[in-house]
């Protein structure tokens, strides 16, 4: 099984994640929890280079493909290796952050990184999907009292910019409503853990 987590920063993925990490310890699977872009060591680099601060002058499209190629090259090393060995696999976003990014928020238009995508995922899609939706001024607020790191992210990428990405992800939700389950994220963070507990319950048999 392949479940990805996907929202705006801010919304509290990699948070909930660690604590599901935490817990799922003692349930009847094997969970292997990534992230992207990153998870193995291609693919961190690929990272680096797109979140560098210094690389301002990144064409959008070079981004959507940076991003693309990342996702390939962690799907082939470690994602489909562990679903087929019958491992569950939590990835901290995935090609519905490219489409809400890229595709919609950058302006690329969402097939067009759609059809990049395909050609880097080449079937592999999600089983589940949780989006964790959170209006874009709360998540900002969060991401202000947390790490410098962040702030400075803060400035460059503004409230505009994050009602798009909101946008984005409403229109990833339409396209797809049949694997994607939407959390609300402004709740508190153990309330959201149960949250996605109870629906990964219904989904996979601990
Ligand atoms: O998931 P995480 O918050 O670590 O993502 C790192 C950064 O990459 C964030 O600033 C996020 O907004 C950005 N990002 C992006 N396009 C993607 C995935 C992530 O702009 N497709
Ligand atoms: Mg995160």
């Amino acid at each position: 099984k392949f479940i990805t987590f996907e929202g705006p920063e801010g919304a509290g993925k990699t948070s909930v994640l660690e604590k599901l990490m935490k817990d799922i310890k003692n349930m009847d699977i094997e969970p292997v929890f990534t992230r992207e872009p990153g998870g193995i060591h291609i693919a961190e680099k690929i990272r680096e280079v797109i979140l560098h601060k210094d690389h301002t002058e990144m064409d959008p499209r070079t981004e959507a493909l940076l991003y693309a190629a990342a996702r390939r090259q962690h799907l082939v090393e470690k994602v489909i290796p562990a679903i087929e060995s019958g491992k569950v696999v939590f990835c901290d976003r995935f090609i519905d952050s490219s489409l809400a990014y890229q595709g919609h928020a950058r302006g690329l238009g969402i097939d067009e990184v759609f059809s990049i995508n395909e050609f880097a995922i080449n079937g592999v899609m999600p089983d589940l999907t949780f989006y964790f939706k959170i209006d874009p001024e709360v998540g900002l607020q969060r991401i202000a009292k947390s790490s410098e790191r962040e702030k400075n992210r803060l400035d460059l990428e503004n409230l505009s910019f994050h009602q798009k990405v909101q946008e984005g992800y409403q229109k990833v939700l339409e396209r797809f409503p049949d694997r994607m389950i939407v959390i609300d994220a402004e709740k508190s963070i153990e309330e959201v853990v149960n949250d996605v507990k109870t629906a990964l319950k219904r989904v996979i048999s601990f």
